[in-house]
């Protein structure tokens, strides 16, 4: 018996690796346009930079978080989303001194212990924006423009804006009273988990997965019979309803339609004002592809300074199921030169031709192991390989080789001594 990934993790291979390539480099490229600059954090952080930033009683830190005791006995988590880790980054990189306002993009793999299933892994990889040092409402814009023109140049074209307010600290601990108050004649209907939410933090009980929590959270929020049409949990004061119209106008400003019917609360506990998810068809339970918001305590939370920040996260997987098969036309084209041996004798002529081909920056591959011409030229066109010469007695002896097209069905004879540079000029012209 062999060995198997570990379930909810995945090997990638070459046709995906190009997909995601592509997607990375998309990313990059869009990141750039909006002024956003790369961040890598380690993959493994103090388990307490969690408890205390998405929240002790949420799902991710009470059932999801891969968390083991390093040899000291310090708790060790792999980080299950980005954004604390970049506060934390940003905060002991002095980019709050040095800065202030930073626009950060961050690019990696993420991990929850949660059931896999189609969309949903143990091992996913998220890209994502976080936008530190500013309360601004146009920041909340530019953060949600920027997260769609990254799902659009990925190749998600149909895909869904919602956005809600979650209110300001003091909304929302007045809001958790009123629901609290309401809840409270049916607190003993709640299941166990919800029966602590209720005193710990009450609007987890609004994304309980159990139907009858859910419900009840909802309807009895409003009091209306059907479900949809509640006024939201979240008792917003004028300020707070003025910044959330201020982020609407910025988005119809810049003709971006969304959706704000719906209220929601995002999962997480640092959310204050803005949130927002995009969806698109065809996913996993609602479809989301990208989430964010506005998380206006973490960085003091952290120990920094008051400042506001606002960020979204997008998974690389659900971004490639959105696209469907043409996010990279690069990944089915041919690419780079195969030189074939008519004789094994040449094997040291052509392996000199090879390094200086790759030296000109042409991919270029031969065989090592003395196949037949025929079995060379399958192997070419099994490679995918754009251009493929053949190096034989009859080529040295003339001085001459022919280059095969592969995608053209062309054929040309180039001399001996310009062959790696009229591989290179021909390869350049191909790719522009
Ligand atoms: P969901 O509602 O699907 O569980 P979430 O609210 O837990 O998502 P976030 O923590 O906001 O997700 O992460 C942002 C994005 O990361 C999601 O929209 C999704 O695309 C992706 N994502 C989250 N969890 C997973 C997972 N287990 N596998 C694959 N992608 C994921
Ligand atoms: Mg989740």
């Amino acid at each position: 018996m062999g060995f198997q990934a570990l379930r909810g993790t995945t090997d990638l291979f070459a046709d995906e690796v190009e997909r995601w390539a592509a997607v990375e480099q998309t990313v990059r490229r869009v990141a750039r346009l909006y002024g956003y600059q790369e961040l890598r954090t380690p993959i493994m952080e103090d388990a307490a930079l969690f408890l205390r930033s998405i929240g002790e009683t949420t799902d991710i830190v009470q059932k999801e978080m891969f968390r083991f005791q390093d040899r000291g006995g310090h708790e060790i988590v792999l980080r299950p989303e980005g954004t604390a880790a970049v506060v934390r980054a940003y905060l002991e990189g002095h980019l709050h001194k040095t800065q202030g306002f930073a626009k950060l993009l961050y690019l990696g793999p993420m991990f929850r212990a949660e059931r896999p299933q189609a969309g949903r892994f143990r091992q996913f990889h998220q890209y994502g924006v976080e936008a530190i040092g500013s309360s601004s409402p146009w920041v909340d814009v530019e953060v949600i423009a920027l997260c769609l023109d990254m799902l659009r140049a990925c190749g998600v074209k149909s895909c869904s804006l919602w956005i809600s307010s979650m209110g300001s600290r003091d909304d929302q601990q007045r809001s958790a009273q009123a629901l609290r108050e309401r809840l409270a004649p049916q607190k003993a209907t709640l299941c166990k988990e919800c029966q602590t939410r209720f005193d710990k933090n009450v609007f987890r009980v609004l994304d309980c997965n159990n139907p009858q929590c859910h419900t009840l959270a909802w309807e009895t929020t409003a009091g209306q019979e059907a479900r949809g049409h509640f006024a939201s949990p979240f008792l917003l004061t004028q300020d707070s309803q003025a910044r959330f119209d201020e982020v609407r106008q910025g988005l119809r400003s810049l003709g971006i339609a969304f959706d704000d019917t719906q209220v929601f609360a995002r999962g997480l506990d640092y959310y204050t004002h803005t949130v927002f998810e995009v969806r698109a068809l065809g996913l996993v339970g609602k479809g989301a592809v990208a989430a964010g918001g506005r998380y206006d305590h973490l960085v003091e939370e952290l120990g920094g300074p008051a400042v506001g920040a606002v960020g979204f996260a997008a998974g690389i997987e659900r971004v490639l199921m959105a696209a469907g098969p043409h996010v990279s036309a690069a990944a089915s084209t041919r690419r780079g030169l195969y030189l074939a041996i008519a004789t094994p004798v040449l094997l040291q002529e052509g392996f000199r031709l090879l390094q200086q081909l790759r030296e000109r920056g042409v991919s270029a591959v031969m065989d090592y192991d003395g196949r037949s011409l025929k079995a060379q030229l399958r192997e070419a066109d099994k490679q995918r390989c754009r251009v493929v010469a053949i190096l034989g007695e009859a080529e040295l002896k003339a001085q001459a080789m022919t280059l095969k097209d592969l995608e053209q069905g062309s054929q040309e004879t180039v001399p001996l001594d310009t062959f790696v540079e009229a591989v290179a000029q021909r390869m350049e012209s191909a790719c522009r």
